[in-house]
């Protein structure tokens, strides 16, 4: 049987724009279907266009803090449509950017939405193709939980395009999307509340970590309010489609704001795609795949959020790489989900990577934690008391550093250093072996001694 292509990509995000690209490159013919824009998520309405926002706001306290410096900013004034619109200008240069690099590949881009008709059939606008294979690599989107007056408030979705910028705003949840809005908004004057049911935010990170940038969250004009769910959501003037919206809280209290975000969960993608048709399976909402990101069905694959195990950028790509490495090379290398490092682009901002201490204590591991938090240099004249945590867990067998975690500026960028070094296996040893960036915070990393050993 002869079909039209050997490779069919539904969605050209991370990992489907990463495994056609490569695919072409190494002699596939292939076809990439995308409903919406090039790039997906990441790009258009994730990671890239979110950090753009953080880096605008970061300045609402970058003015004040600069006046410690000598600096006069009287009179500072802030336009919303300016970062907006420049931010989508950048994002249409960067779709075009993924546009030519799949035509330089020789991939074939179909703009629609796919969905399947068999096991090696997808349809796509009322037209057939037929691949060898069929890769789903179509992400996840927000999961709104079923509330009264839904239909008032907005996804991280609608954050990227508001037509004007709220006076006062809720986000709900406690996860890392909307932390990272709750800080974007609270940069840009916003008064800013992040509602969260449960009894701290960034379920998952470690306790330490959740409880010091909780705090700091609130230290930079957060109002953090936990134990605490909405019970419904009325507009204020209920003659009027848009405007105020009136919360009613499960305690009964009320209160009137602009904007209600609600960032609570991503859900994999899989409405439309009429998986029943090609016999691929879900697991708990997810495509179910096997360790080479076989589906139930032989010719279908599927990677990134949509089979909902890291839903980071990275690890999509990196799972389209193994794939890729898997049909090409008879790679049989399992993905290696351990020690991926991250960042939360909160303000201030997180970085992990490793194992929390309630992870190392599940596993019945041996550890030892060494703990510090500072007043960081450039606050001790900006006037700003933001401070500064890190920790690092090391394991009593071996020596070797299993976790470290970093609430304060530059976080992202430090972890990522030092994730290459729990990759490789350093030991505390190693760390105390390594010279210090001097004046920085980072080398607190590498400067940790018996008096800052954590008694737990
Ligand atoms: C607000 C936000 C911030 C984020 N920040 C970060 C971050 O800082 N760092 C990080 O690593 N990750 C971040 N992420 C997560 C990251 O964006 C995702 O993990 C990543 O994009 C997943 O890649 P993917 O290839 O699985 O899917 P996506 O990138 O979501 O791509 C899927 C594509 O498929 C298309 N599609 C869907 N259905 C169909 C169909 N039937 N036919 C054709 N096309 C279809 C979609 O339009 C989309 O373009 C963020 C996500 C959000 C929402």
């Amino acid at each position: 049987m002869s079909y039209q292509y050997d490779l069919f990509v539904i969605g050209a995000g991370s990992g489907g724009v990463r495994a056609s690209r490569i695919a072409a490159s190494k002699g596939y013919k292939v076809a990439v279907a995308e409903g919406s824009a090039l790039g997906g998520t990441c790009v258009n309405i994730g990671c890239v266009p979110k950090k753009l926002f953080v880096y605008g706001s970061e300045y609402g306290h970058g003015f004040d803090e600069a006046k410690g410096f000598g600096w006069s900013t009287d009179k500072v004034e802030f336009d919303w449509p300016t970062l907006r619109d420049n931010k989508t200008k950048e994002i249409e240069r960067l779709n075009g950017i993924y546009g030519t690099m799949l035509e330089k590949a020789g991939v074939e881009i179909i703009n629609g939405y796919a969905k399947f008709i068999d096991a090696h059939t997808v349809e796509v606008n009322g037209v057939h193709y037929t691949a060898e294979k069929i890769l789903v690599a179509v992400g996840a989107k927000p999961f709104i939980p079923d509330i009264q007056g839904a239909e008032f408030v907005v996804s991280s979705n609608e954050m990227f395009f508001l037509e004007q910028l709220p006076k006062k705003a809720l986000v709900v949840g406690g996860g890392y999307i909307a932390v990272e809005f709750a800080g974007i908004l609270n940069g840009l004057n916003v008064e800013t509340s992040l509602i969260y049911r449960g009894d701290q935010v960034l379920r998952g990170f470690d306790q330490d970590i959740r409880d010091f940038a909780s705090n700091e969250y609130k230290k930079s004009g957060i109002d953090v309010r936990l134990n605490t769910d909405i019970a419904k959501i009325e507009l204020v003037d209920a003659n009027q489609r848009e405007g105020e919206k009136l919360v009613t809280f499960q305690d009964g209290r009320t209160e009137k704001v602009d904007l209600i975000l609600y960032a609570t969960g991503r859900v994999p993608n899989t409405d439309g795609l009429n998986l029943d048709a090609a016999g691929v399976e879900l697991e708990k909402g997810a495509i179910k795949v096997n360790k080479h990101f076989k589906t139930t069905t032989d010719t279908i694959f599927a990677l990134g959020d949509v089979i909902n195990r890291v839903q980071l950028t990275p690890v999509a790509i990196g799972e389209a790489m193994a794939l890729i490495s898997y049909w090409f090379d008879g790679n049989e290398a399992e993905y290696d989900y351990d020690n991926i490092p991250t960042a939360v682009f909160s303000q201030p901002p997180i970085g992990t990577v490793g194992l929390s201490e309630e992870e190392a204590e599940q596993r019945g591991i041996d550890f030892r934690v060494y703990q510090t938090d500072f007043r960081a240099m450039k606050h001790t004249i900006s006037g700003g008391d933001a401070r500064s945590m890190m920790k690092l867990l090391v394991n009593n067998a071996d020596d070797k550093v299993i976790g470290c975690h970093m609430v304060g500026d530059y976080a992202g960028e430090i972890i990522q250093g030092l994730g290459i070094a729990i990759k490789a296996g350093a030991t505390k040893a190693d760390f105390d072996a390594t010279v210090g960036v001097h004046p920085s915070s980072a080398e607190e990393f590498v400067t940790f001694s018996e008096a800052s050993l954590k008694k737990r």
